[in-house]
């Protein structure tokens, strides 16, 4: 039986990797600094550790694993990484999870990790127009992120294919782009765009209104959290180590993504812009490099993802108010 280890497996792209790797037949051990708080894990076996500790991230890749997923990170939404006020513990947090990680499975011999970096890594030069947004792979640098979440993703990035040059392993690199889906955080000031618009839109009377920050004309795409899964195995059991975007080009505005969500819920909803943290202007995923190294590429209409994802922030609201 193969098996595989899913780091941050108690957080939401995590939770639905471990179903999934479940559902194609491998044993699966999941670690986390707590258990998902929306689902019950499928995890054959479930470590809360902090992996920031050296000596737990040994314990824990204790044996050879066919798939290893590195996916812990201590993250959030715009609230979280765009004001600077957890700049010092994101890049310690994570960077010190990520040399762990990285030591571990090479000392262990295992030769493939699946290291999730994010296109906040992509120069903010390159992102402020909002209807030409550049995120192609080879952009990149001169390095510019606009968050220090965006600059630990890069050293982090680099360091996980610095081991396949050095040392032989056969790590691979993805850049994710906002994804959402049930069973994700939706409130409390982590929670990304998709949710926080549904958890609004559903809390929202017909005819009332939602706040928005900023203008709401900022441009993003947004991949539903299966096709990201699929994205995410495609890479590692391939012959390409990456970085590749793993994300949608089905490009929408804020004021677009409201007037979906309002849409699927059946109300009339105003938007009233507020200040707050906004990230860069545009961002799109490039998806022509996924599809010529992987001859895959996520193309579900935005608008499914988010009916589902709708459905299920809807039903914690209402369970919130009974
Ligand atoms: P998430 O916050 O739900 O999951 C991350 C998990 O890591 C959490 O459950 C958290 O408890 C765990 N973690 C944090 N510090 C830890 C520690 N010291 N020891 C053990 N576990 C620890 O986030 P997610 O949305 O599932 O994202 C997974 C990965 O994908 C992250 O690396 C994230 O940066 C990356 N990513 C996500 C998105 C997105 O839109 N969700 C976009 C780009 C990149």
């Amino acid at each position: 039986m193969k098996s595989a280890l899913v780091l941050g497996a108690g957080g939401f792209i995590g939770g639905h990797l471990v179903k999934r790797l479940k559902r194609d037949g491998f044993w699966v051990r999941g670690v986390d600094l707590k258990f998902n708080e929306h689902a019950e894990t499928e995890a054959d076996d479930f470590v809360i550790s902090d992996l920031r500790e050296p000596g737990n991230v040994r314990g824990v890749i204790d044996r050879r694993f066919d798939e290893v997923y590195q996916l812990a990170a201590d993250m959030g939404g715009a609230g979280y990484i765009f004001t600077g006020a957890h700049d010092a513990d994101i890049m310690h947090n994570s960077a010190t999870i990520n040399l762990n990680v990285a030591d571990a499975a090479h000392k262990r011999n295992i030769s493939r990790v699946f290291y999730s970096s994010s296109a906040c890594m992509y120069p903010a030069y390159n992102q402020e127009d909002p209807d030409n947004p550049n995120c192609a792979e080879d952009s990149a640098y001169p390095a510019a992120p606009d968050s220090e979440y965006g600059w630990e993703k890069l050293f982090s990035e680099r360091l996980f294919l610095a081991y396949n040059r050095n040392h032989g392993m056969k790590n691979r690199v993805a850049r994710y782009h906002n994804i959402f889906g049930p069973e994700g955080t939706w409130q409390g000031g982590k929670e990304k765009a998709p949710a926080a618009v549904c958890r609004k839109v559903a809390l929202a009377a017909n005819g009332g209104s939602i706040e928005i920050w900023g203008d709401g004309e900022q441009t993003r795409s947004f991949l539903y959290v299966d096709e990201c899964v699929e994205g995410t195995t495609r890479l590692l059991r391939s012959d390409f180590e990456g970085p590749v975007n793993i994300g949608s080009d089905e490009m929408v505005t804020i004021n677009q993504l409201v007037g979906i969500v309002a849409d699927i819920a059946g109300k009339k909803i105003e938007i009233d812009h507020i200040p707050g943290p906004l990230g860069v202007r545009g961002r799109n995923s490039d998806n022509r490099l996924i599809q010529e190294k992987l001859g895959w590429r996520p193309n579900d209409p935005l608008v499914k993802g988010l009916e589902k994802t709708y459905a299920w922030i809807e039903a914690q609201t209402r369970r919130n108010a009974a």
